[in-house]
């Protein structure tokens, strides 16, 4: 499982992860800033499904997963994502 560290959600794998992460890269401040897409934002996408977390120390949390299967990185796929959960 993935956990980002900027908004705590909880994602199946890296695919959901990186779709969840917007604007452009190295962009700190304004509209393009990279961020983490808001709970609103990634419901309203139609990109991922919505579960629970079953077991382990995130249990209960919301935990998201793609809507659609996802192959391969997305096209801005950079070493900077490569975050790694505490998992
Ligand atoms: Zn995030």
């Amino acid at each position: 499982m993935y956990q980002c560290s900027g908004c705590d959600k909880c994602f199946a794998s890296k695919g959901p992860f990186f779709k969840h992460r917007v604007g452009d890269h190295e962009v700190k401040e304004g509209p393009n800033r990279r961020r983490c897409m808001t709970t609103e934002e990634t419901e309203a996408s139609g990109k991922f499904q919505h579960a629970v977390v079953p077991t382990g120390k995130n249990a209960g949390k919301d935990l998201w997963r793609l809507a659609a299967p996802d192959h391969g990185r997305p096209e801005n796929w950079t070493e900077d994502d490569e975050e790694e959960g505490d998992d």
